[in-house]
């Protein structure tokens, strides 16, 4: 039996959330409290509404003109059981992963000395866009990031 996720919606088609025809799981919960944050929705971790890993993949398999699937939040991260089990999945079906996170490269890499899930999400990416949403350093003309700290990261090298 596949896992359930919390999550706060999903976008089935997007073309602002990575490269390509992207279908998005907004995760809820999370942690930053980011000034500024455009998702205040998701924050609460007891907010949203679970969805099962293969009711998701149900819904991800109906276009197959999609490049991938995009975990954004939230903090994706805050959930990397269930979120490694949609991650294997969409690869194995030749698609790629592109997650959004609060956390910074450096620090997931710490989580991921203790967390073996989260090593193992971090294994499964493709391009990490990282670290918190600075108000004080919002562009509006940069590629799928909100601020100018925030990095795009192509994880093939993590692997
Ligand atoms: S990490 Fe994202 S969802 Fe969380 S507070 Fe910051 S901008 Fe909002």
């Amino acid at each position: 039996m596949a896992s359930d996720i919390r999550i706060s919606g999903l976008v089935e088609e997007s073309i602002v959330d990575g490269p390509g025809l992207r279908f998005v799981v907004f995760t809820q919960g999370c942690p930053h409290r980011c000034k500024g944050c455009h998702n205040p929705q998701t924050h609460d971790f007891d907010g949203g509404y679970m969805m099962n890993v293969d009711e998701i993949l149900a819904r991800f398999d109906e276009d197959p003109l999609l490049s991938g699937i995009t975990f954004s939040g939230g903090e994706p991260f805050c959930q990397p059981g269930p979120l490694c089990e949609l991650a294997e999945a969409v690869k194995a079906r030749g698609k790629n992963i592109f997650i959004y996170s609060g956390y910074t490269f450096e620090q997931l890499k710490e989580m991921a000395a203790r967390q073996p899930e989260v090593e193992r999400l971090l294994c499964l990416c493709d391009t990490l866009v990282d670290g918190p949403f600075i108000e004080e350093q919002k562009d509006l003309d940069l590629l799928f990031r909100g601020s100018s700290n925030q990095r795009i990261l192509d994880l093939a090298d993590y692997k």
